[in-house]
């Protein structure tokens, strides 16, 4: 199996835009060029605003082409979890947010022509054990209560593999190529009006008063306003609010092509999406090129500066580990590659936005879970910079000014989760 430092889904840009010198003026100035960014230029440029980009690397080259491709309304934390610690009409709001986030994304895929292989198919939350299993029933409640597009299905009539008992579907979203909707993403960007300029990090923001003053390694930005959408990087520039994000390094395997036939063998005739209900969630999804893309169970914390790296070989060997146990009908089947990237984590373990200072604001719609809604967060906090109404999904996660518990997300507690998953993996064996 090969660890490679980029994503497996796509090629990098053939070109990429020029670097940052001298100084400059914009109205608004978006620091971090993931779906979150890209998505807050195209708006603020469509709607005639002086916009620049700053990206550290090339546009999407962070997560957001290397993820696995879930466009999901999956917020992070467990709904049976939330469903005791929310009030009912905070909990709706959120579900709402996020189905309105997989909307959001699903109109981009259009609006901008962006052919990444999307299917609009739904997710499965998928139980391996009979515990698992009641904990779906439990969370189908809360979700049906906050009004989420989602319903309880049985293993087999779902067509999932054999061991997977059933779950509870989204009806909502689906998978696509991350990599070639990055692609796409920089692409309505770069001729969108925004000036992009890629190899290009932020050092240092400051709120002026009047304004903001962002410097670059050879160059400044000066501009009314400044949005952070830098995800798990954002702990590196002094003025994010403290503890907003906690890096977390998450990993994905992809096999040989398996042949179609081996998947109905073992049950697998809808080739649904899955993702398990362990603490530290293991995905399965079959990919339009035949193979199997599978990743989580094993987390990595990480401190800013974030390194460019590729998984460790212990965290593949598990996940490929995972993987055969999981689907003992496709144990020859061999593992080709293995990728991944920064993802930060939210002490609140929610999507969060706010404001830094007067004329900074932030986003961090992330957990793991922010593909979509790091894009329609981007494209709320955009709206919201040029004056309109707070809208009602952006109101969902306003943190506004207020500060960040230290997270409670460390190496010791991300160990503690992988162990006590596969302690009950053993449990269900013995059942
Ligand atoms: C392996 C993996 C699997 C995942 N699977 C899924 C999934 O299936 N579904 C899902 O919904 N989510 C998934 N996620 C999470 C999802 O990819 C992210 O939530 C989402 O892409 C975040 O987008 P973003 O724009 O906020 O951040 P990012 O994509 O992280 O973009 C941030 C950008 O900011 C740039 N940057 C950082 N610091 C600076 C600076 N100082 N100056 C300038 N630029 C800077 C970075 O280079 C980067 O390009 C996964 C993530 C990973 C890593």
């Amino acid at each position: 199996m090969e660890l490679i430092h980029e994503t497996g889904w796509a090629d990098p840009p053939a070109t990429t835009e020029p670097s940052l010198t001298g100084e400059i003026t914009a109205d608004v100035v978006v620091v971090g060029g993931g779906g979150g960014g890209m998505s807050a230029a195209l708006r603020l440029a469509g709607s005639g605003t002086d916009v620049v980009l700053l990206e550290a690397k090339t546009l999407g080259s962070g997560p957001t082409s290397r993820n696995a491709g879930y466009i999901t309304n999956s917020i992070a934390a467990d709904p049976e979890m939330l469903g005791l610690l929310l009030r009912h009409e905070r909990l709706r709001d959120l579900y709402r947010y996020a189905e309105n986030a997989v909307h959001f994304a699903e109109d981009a895929i259009e609006r901008h022509s962006i052919e990444c292989e999307y299917r609009q198919e739904g997710i499965v939350i998928a139980a391996v054990s009979k515990g698992q299993l009641r904990h779906a029933r439990r969370n189908a409640k809360v979700m049906a209560r906050a009004g989420s597009s989602a319903e309880l299905v049985d293993g087999r009539a779902a067509g999932l593999p054999q061991g997977f008992l059933g779950g509870v579907r989204e009806g909502v979203g689906g998978t696509l190529n991350p990599g070639e909707f990055a692609l796409g993403l920089r692409e309505a960007t770069i001729t969108s009006g925004a000036r992009v300029y890629e190899g290009t990090p932020a050092l240092e923001i400051t709120d002026t008063g009047g304004g903001v003053l962002v410097e670059t390694p050879a160059g400044k930005v000066r501009a009314r306003k400044a949005l952070l959408t830098a995800n798990a990087y954002s702990n590196s520039l002094s003025i994010a609010p403290r503890h907003l994000a906690s890096p977390v390094w998450t990993s994905l395997v992809e096999t040989e092509p398996v042949a179609p036939e081996r998947l109905d063998e073992i049950g697998w005739t809808s080739r649904a999406p899955m993702v398990t209900l362990h603490m530290i969630l293991e995905s399965y999804r079959v990919t339009p090129r035949g193979t199997i893309v599978f990743g989580t169970r094993r987390l990595q914390t990480g401190r800013n500066p974030l390194p460019d790296r590729t998984p460790a070989q212990n965290v593949a060997n598990d996940l490929v580990r995972g993987f055969r146990e999981r689907f003992p009908g496709l144990r020859d089947i061999r593992p080709a590659r293995a990728w991944g990237g920064w993802i930060g984590m939210s002490s609140t373990w929610l999507p969060v936005a706010g404001e830094a200072s007067d004329n900074v604001l932030y986003s961090l719609a992330c957990n793991g879970h922010g593909f979509a809604q790091a894009q329609y967060v981007g494209d709320l906090l955009a709206r919201h910079v040029r004056g309109a109404p707070m809208h009602e999904d952006l109101a969902a996660i306003w943190h506004g000014r207020r500060r960040f518990w230290p997270s409670f997300v460390n190496q010791t507690t991300l160990s503690a989760a992988w162990l006590a998953d596969r302690a009950t993996d053993r449990l269900a064996v013995r059942a």
